[in-house]
């Protein structure tokens, strides 16, 4: 317990390799965090980075190669196909293109109807329909005039809210948002980004916020979790990770935001040089050394701890040393 608060959801040493041709794919690697109830963790980095097989492994959508998943005092990680239906309930995802992620096929009715199907909820007709159209009314939407159209006819802001209400309607306690607004026109993404923190604060939810987008990951989060190739790199504050990022990497990221957020006091944009490292069979060195402006010898051959530098400030690079209270 922190501040009051209870651990949701604790991540132990969580791994997911895929198997390729040429080896193990390190997709997500060591990855450990706990996220108390109520909070939203950001996950950031660029794309292959592993946040989004994160979240999926979090929400057992697929297996993971080793570690825990403990949700809300019980282990998940193994938990049987009956149990998992249960735990469904508890645990939805909200993901990146509406448009994909809803059946062309299913009236907005039908797609927010789907999960009651499913789970075999709201027997009685009109109790289900009421249901529909509160979620609706709930992310903004006004039943009336769309309940029965189709995704196509509906603009990305809609389609969007359409996903968020459909993942709230089960009442989970814990949402994993995939890129939630990255699909969406830039005017749009605020409106969705400020109806997903009211809906935290009405409905009492947690979540774990994906993202390449570091400014949307401040806007959101109390907390957030640096990924680089598979690895967590850094982790602190959001407001903590502006005034003083120490991770090159995350130095980087900060340093490219087109608009330079007025709290992070970095320098000029960081082009990063070099060639990526292959997530395929690794080796033992830090993932950023081939493209780390600051690498030295250890770099190459030995993989930083990821250690506490200063309170709640976690980092993995030789250069930065742990705290030691
Ligand atoms: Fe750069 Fe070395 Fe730190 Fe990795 S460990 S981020 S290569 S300085």
């Amino acid at each position: 317990m922190s501040n009051g608060k209870n651990v949701l959801l604790e991540v132990q040493n969580l791994k997911k390799y895929f198997d390729t041709p040429r080896g193990p794919l390190h997709a997500v690697d060591d990855i450990s965090f706990k996220l108390f109830e109520g909070e939203t963790l950001g996950v950031v980095g660029e794309s292959g980075c592993g946040k989004s097989t994160l979240g999926r492994t979090i929400l057992r959508l697929i297996p993971s190669t080793a570690g825990k998943i403990i949700f809300n005092g019980t282990d998940i990680t193994h938990i049987r196909r009956k149990d998992l239906r249960e735990l469904r309930k508890q645990m939805q995802i909200i993901f990146q293109d509406p448009f994909a992620s809803l059946d062309p096929k299913m009236s907005v009715f039908q797609i927010i109807n789907e999960p009651f199907k499913i789970h075999k909820l709201y027997k009685d007709k009109q109790e289900r329909f009421n249901r529909v159209t509160e979620l609706m009314e709930i992310v903004g939407l006004d039943p009336h005039y769309i309940i029965n159209t189709y995704p196509h006819e509906l603009d990305g802001g809609r389609r969007q809210r359409i996903g968020v209400a459909r993942a709230l309607a089960l009442n989970p306690k814990f949402i994993v948002c995939d890129e939630p607004v990255s699909a969406l026109d830039v005017s749009i993404q605020a409106q969705i980004l400020n109806l997903m923190m009211d809906l935290k604060d009405e409905l009492d939810l947690t979540y774990i916020f994906i993202t390449h987008n570091l400014s949307v990951a401040k806007h959101i989060s109390d907390d957030i979790l640096v990924m680089y190739m598979g690895k967590m790199v850094e982790k602190a504050s959001s407001d903590r990770l502006f005034e003083n990022p120490l991770h090159p990497y995350t130095k980087a990221l900060l340093s490219a935001i087109p608009i330079p957020d007025a709290s992070y006091k970095g320098k000029e944009a960081e082009v990063l040089q070099g060639e990526v490292t292959s997530p395929v069979m690794p080796s033992e060195n830090c993932r950023f050394s081939p493209r780390c402006p600051l690498a030295r010898e250890e770099c190459f051959s030995a993989s930083p701890e990821f250690v506490e530098v200063e309170d709640k400030h976690y980092v993995a690079c030789h250069l930065i040393k742990k705290c030691n209270n």
